[in-house]
């Protein structure tokens, strides 16, 4: 959670809204219930099923550490910030400034969002620089700075255009409807979000990353995954399957499904084509194809917006107790003073951390769905889908550097993934085609 997600999340609501369709690979630390797994099969005097060898086994755990650490620490930042500049009364004197540019509305509203945005992205920089500067040494990132800088200004740009612009729109809703604005707000919102995810594909998405028709690069691989796509009796035309050249930028391997109607498609990057067998591949693939038949991305979308709904009232409730305490001090007078944004802002921030173990928890479930989606998926396809499988984690794992044994509750309180570990045992022993077994989605 930074300030910056935030102020985008009053358009898209839910930061990770636009990855509700569930890559292969999280990108935040993975881990967690690889401790006991691990332990378990030690015991058992089995091999486990994802291991790394030493020297890259320690720079997985000192990478999953500094990712984690960053990741609490911006956390707390993001919160800290906000309380700082309402104390110190920057927030006042932005709100000054904006009220004394203009007596219109549009040119006050516009001017305090983008004063701070400016604020908190600098005060965010070290971390985000940090953040890159350990990628790159860890060698998951390839992208330049100048690379890196353009896409930091994009995403200021379009949270700045599109929060502006949901940002007079609460205002608005909260001059008309001082008691019931986080309701009214809400429908508004939920459409944004709905039309967020539906454009994000063919508009923003190729504003940071490159796309081709998989059938271009690749014509003998898109034949290959129409077979998976066959057995799941579904149809997904090689026109809707997208190679991403997310090799300029990063090293790792992913592959996703987003949008939803007419935008909906799968995403493979071509670092997965270039590192993995076509066997592999059909697993990631099939796994993507879960969350595209088990539609995922409608039931997040519902999830996420009862939840959204639920944090809205406690964001006004928030607002209210906050602005009557310290209101004076912080020099806010209502909730229709611009300055009150950020105190929704900090209401927001602080239930979006809270409500992390159940949004990762809910996207926990939906990846072990599309796991076992994926494998039974391949099945007469490869020779030994439990095998694939677990070799498919083996790679993700030895690319992104995850750790095999993280923190049980770091993985419970940040991981939208369940641990590589945990996935990769689970494929090695999942085989529901033994007699007696009983394959989830497909008929034996
Ligand atoms: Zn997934």
């Amino acid at each position: 959670m930074r300030v910056r997600s935030l102020v985008l999340s009053l358009v898209l609501l839910c930061a990770g809204v636009f990855a509700v369709g569930g890559s292969l690979t999280a990108q935040e630390p993975q881990g967690g219930e690889a401790m006991a797994t691990q332990t378990r099969t030690a015991q058992q005097g089995q091999t486990a099923a994802y291991t790394l060898p030493p020297e890259k086994l320690a720079r997985a755990i000192a990478y999953s550490r500094i990712r984690v650490v960053l990741d609490f620490l911006g956390t707390g930042w993001g919160i800290a910030q906000l309380v700082l500049l309402l104390a110190l009364g920057v927030v006042a004197k932005m709100r000054d400034v904006a009220l004394g540019l203009s007596c219109n509305r549009w040119a006050q509203g516009f001017c305090f969002v983008f004063l701070l945005l400016l604020v908190t992205t600098l005060m965010d920089l070290p971390l985000d620089l940090y953040g890159h500067h350990a990628a790159a040494v860890y060698g998951q990132s390839v992208q330049g700075w100048a690379s890196w800088a353009g896409d930091a200004a994009k995403g200021f740009l379009l949270t700045f255009v599109f929060g502006g612009l949901m940002v007079m729109l609460l205002f608005w809703v909260i001059r008309k409807s001082p008691g019931r604005w986080w309701f009214w707000f809400w429908i508004p919102a939920m459409i944004a979000v709905l039309i967020g995810v539906f454009v994000a594909p063919v508009l923003i998405d190729p504003l940071f990353n490159k796309f081709e028709p998989l059938a271009k690069t690749d014509p003998a691989l898109v034949d290959r995954l129409e077979k998976v796509v066959a057995r799941g009796g579904i149809e997904i035309p090689p026109d809707r399957m997208f190679l991403m050249k997310a090799s300029e930028k990063v090293t790792t391997l992913n592959a996703y499904v987003t949008g939803y109607g007419a935008s909906k498609r799968v995403v493979v990057w071509d670092n997965s084509i270039s590192k993995a067998t076509p066997d592999e591949i059909s697993f990631i693939f099939g796994h993507e194809m879960g969350h595209y038949v088990l539609k995922h991305i409608p039931a997040t979308l519902v999830f996420l917006g009862v939840l959204l709904l639920i944090e809205f009232y406690a964001g006004y409730r928030g607002v209210r107790w906050l602005i009557a305490r310290y209101g004076e001090r912080w020099r806010v007078p209502t909730q229709s003073d611009w300055g009150a944004l950020v105190v929704l802002l900090l209401v927001l921030g602080v239930l979006s951390f809270l409500s992390e173990p159940i949004t990762n928890g809910y996207s926990r479930m939906h990846e072990h769905e599309a796991d076992v989606y994926g494998q039974e998926a391949i099945h007469g396809i490869v020779g030994d889908p439990q095998r694939v499988a677990q070799q498919s984690f083996q790679l993700l794992g030895e690319m992104s550097l995850t750790d095999p044994n993280p923190n049980p509750f770091v993985e419970f309180w940040t991981f939208s993934h369940p641990s590589v570990a945990s996935r990769a045992a689970f494929a090695a022993r999942y085989n529901p085609w033994v007699p007696g077994g009983n394959p989830k989605y497909f008929a034996k």
